[in-house]
Order: C-alpha cells, then sequence, then structure tokens
C-alpha cells in the first residue's frame, strides 16, 4: 500500500465500525485524517453476524493490514450438512475453509489506536460542521446517509448464542457438530447451526416470510442450551445494482449499505471487505468505484433473480437453467473464496426441494 502524496491527504468521516468500517478506519487511517462513528457503546459493541466465513479469502484480506487472521477462528468446519427435511437425506457439503471467527474481536482491533468516537448515532446535520472532504455510510442496513433504495429487500433474522456444556459433569455435546443450515420452503430463508468456541454456537434464522421465530423455538425446544445472548437484525439481500446511487455529494457508501450480501447465503463479510478493498482503490474516482463495485458483484444478480423467482413462486429448473448455470459457473470459479465445495448436484437438489 502506498501512501497518497500530501495534496492527496483527505478528511474522512467512516460511519459505523462494523466489517467495512473497522476496515477501512483501520487501513485509511494509515494515509488520511480519518474519524470513526459509531453508534453503539465501546463495551458493548456487537457484532450481529453468525460469524461465519472462509479462511482463505480472509487471510489475504487481513494480511495486508499485517493482521494475522487465523488467531480469530474459532471453529474449523469438514462438512455443511443442508437439512432437506423428511423427504430426501440431508446434503453434506465438503468444506475447504470456512470457519467461525471472532468477529467482536477483530473489529474492535482493526480500530483499536484509531481515531473514534463510540455511542454517537451520526447523522448529516451532526457532521455538516466538520468539513469531511468525504463521509463513508459503512452503516450497513440502515444506509442512514444515501437516498433510501427503490428495491430494498430484506430479511428479518435472530439468533440465540447458546452454550451446550453440562454443568454438572464438563461434558460439551453440540446438537450440531459441524455447519447446519435448514432451509424454508420457497428459499425465503434458513435456520442455522454454526459451532463457535468449545460447547458453543450461534443458533439463528431468517425468513422472508416470518416463521423463522416459530422454527428457533421448536430447534432449541429439541436441541435444548442455556441462551447466552439473543441478538437480531434484518439482512439486505438486494443486490448493488439495485442499491444506487452509490455516491452522492460527499457521501459515498461502502458494504451492505450499497448490497454487497451474496443474497443465497446472507453472507456479506467478505463482500463487504471486497467492497471496501474497492473503494481504497477508487477513492479519487468515484465512478470508477462504482463500476468496480457493480462488476465484481455482478454474479449476485443471478443469485438474486432466482431467490426473487422462488418468492414469487415462479421458478422453473427448466425455463431458468441459464440462471442456474451462470450462478453455478461463477461460485464455482470461487470456491477457495466461498470455503466450500461447489456442486451443480447440491445446488439442483436444495433448489428444487425448496
Ligand atoms: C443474524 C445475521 C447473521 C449473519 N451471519 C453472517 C455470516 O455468518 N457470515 C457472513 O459473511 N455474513 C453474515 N451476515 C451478514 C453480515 O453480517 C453483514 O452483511 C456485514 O456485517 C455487513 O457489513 P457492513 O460493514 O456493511 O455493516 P455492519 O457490519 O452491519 O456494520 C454497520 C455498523 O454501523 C453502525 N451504525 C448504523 N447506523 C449508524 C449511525 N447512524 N451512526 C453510527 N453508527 C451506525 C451499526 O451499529 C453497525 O456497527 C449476517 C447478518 C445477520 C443479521
Amino acid at each position: 500500500m502506498t501512501s497518497p502524496s500530501p495534496q492527496k491527504k483527505k478528511k474522512i468521516a467512516i460511519v459505523g465500525l462494523g466489517v467495512a468500517g473497522s476496515y477501512l478506519l483501520n487501513r485509511l487511517g494509515r494515509d488520511h485524517e480519518v474519524m470513526g462513528y459509531e453508534m453503539q457503546k465501546e463495551g458493548e459493541f456487537q457484532a450481529v453476524c453468525a460469524w461465519g466465513t472462509s479462511k482463505n479469502e480472509l487471510s489475504k484480506i487481513m494480511k495486508l493490514l499485517g493482521i494475522d487472521f487465523e488467531k480469530y477462528i474459532l471453529f474449523n468446519g469438514k462438512k455443511m450438512v443442508v437439512d432437506l427435511g423428511q423427504k430426501k437425506p440431508a446434503r453434506k457439503i465438503p468444506l475447504i475453509g470456512l470457519v467461525t471467527y471472532d468477529k467482536h474481536q477483530l473489529e474492535l482491533d482493526l480500530t483499536a489506536g484509531r481515531n473514534a468516537k463510540f455511542g454517537v448515532k451520526a447523522t448529516p446535520s451532526l457532521l455538516k460542521d466538520e468539513a469531511y472532504d468525504m463521509i463513508i455510510d459503512c452503516t450497513g442496513l440502515h444506509r442512514s446517509f444515501l437516498p433510501r433504495i427503490k428495491e430494498d429487500l430484506w430479511i428479518p433474522c435472530v439468533e440465540y448464542k447458546v452454550s451446550y456444556g453440562n454443568e454438572n459433569n464438563g461434558d460439551v455435546r453440540l446438537p450440531k457438530d459441524d455447519f447446519y443450515i435448514r432451509p424454508f420452503e420457497g428459499l425465503a430463508g434458513y435456520l442455522w447451526s454454526f459451532p463457535l468456541e468449545k460447547g458453543s454456537a450461534f443458533v439463528g434464522a431468517g425468513d422472508y416470510r416470518k416463521r423463522h421465530n416459530a422454527a428457533l423455538d421448536e430447534f432449541n425446544t429439541e436441541n435444548p442450551g442455556k441462551i447466552v445472548k439473543k441478538i437480531g437484525r434484518p439482512i439486505r439481500i438486494s443486490p448493488p445494482k439495485y442499491c444506487e446511487p452509490f455516491f452522492l455529494g460527499n457521501v459515498v457508501g461502502c458494504g451492505e449499505s450499497i448490497g454487497t450480501v451474496f443474497p443465497l447465503l446472507g453472507e456479506g463479510i467478505i463482500p463487504s471487505l471486497q467492497c471496501a478493498q474497492l473503494l481504497c482503490e477508487n477513492l479519487d474516482d468515484l465512478p470508477r468505484y462504482r463500476e468496480a463495485v457493480l462488476k465484481k458483484f455482478e454474479y449476485f444478480n443471478y443469485v438474486y433473480d432466482i431467490i426473487k423467482l422462488k418468492f414469487e413462486g415462479k421458478f422453473s429448473m427448466v425455463r431458468h437453467l441459464p440462471l442456474m448455470l451462470k450462478t453455478y459457473k461463477a461460485m464455482k470459479k470461487m470456491e477457495d473464496r466461498f470455503g466450500l465445495e461447489v456442486r451443480m448436484a447440491d445446488f439442483k437438489e436444495i433448489v428444487s426441494t425448496y
């Protein structure tokens, strides 16, 4: 990373210190005059997410900042079980780098030693007298500094951190000992259980048709554990194509605020970091940033189209095979980045079952 010449040094506000914002605070804070704003209080900061990601890609991204990602890993997955209900045997997808990691700690470490105000909900009027050259909207779902999106599709989600340790004999038995997901009818979302550090897991669910709370209650009744915390927020699944404008005046969006969430899985950590990288590379040329984001996440559009067709009950495996093939081919090329083996048979079976 090269230092910009002195005349290019900018005064930048980064609003929202989640995945994208904490990365940008760390990286841009090296060469520019940067201030971060996060509405959550420092000690109570929650990284609402299931903390699942591909260690291959995260290691590469963090290495460039001099951070060893391996030390944040909580659980290394071997297989992802996709529960297809009573009708069919579960699919077992081999994993090649999918992990859970301490996302909370990594975000805190990225902001350590940088200028940041926690417990401050930034608004355009709050920042208007600060004369920032650039305000980066990393507020995720909130998108507090940019105009509303016309086609804003989001999935409500709830998640529990559950501990399964037996306090009497110290025995630990996770009901699902590896990555586990159970899609909802119409591919409108899924229930998940992702192992964390020894004896605990994130058990959550998100569903466009709002069946997630009932499904979670049922899972937790069948698989009792100690609920350590309950968190949640919706996930935006409209891809960047539908989240324009990306920039307006001195504001530019980055991360989930401009739709960088893979619609099939609600997976936004890696895409939001990739988006932050693109912004750093194009800080002086926002039209080029826009082009780069649209190109990088073009494959989200096919997936989104499949999801929308499923939601509307209009999906046909025969008619929409070209969309399936485009999605499969794009994902297949990125197995490392997804951290799992991408197989057409799994994809077809899941989409046709649900
Ligand atoms: C329940 C759940 C589970 C998920 N699981 C996964 C997963 O396992 N793997 C994966 O890859 N993705 C997952 N995601 C998606 C992923 O977490 C997000 O897409 C990703 O965090 C987006 O990063 P971001 O930086 O754009 O926004 P966020 O990480 O959401 O950060 C936005 C930040 O902005 C702050 N903020 C908002 N408004 C303001 C304001 N006005 N002023 C100051 N601060 C503000 C918020 O407090 C927050 O800290 C999950 C999402 C949810 C909701």
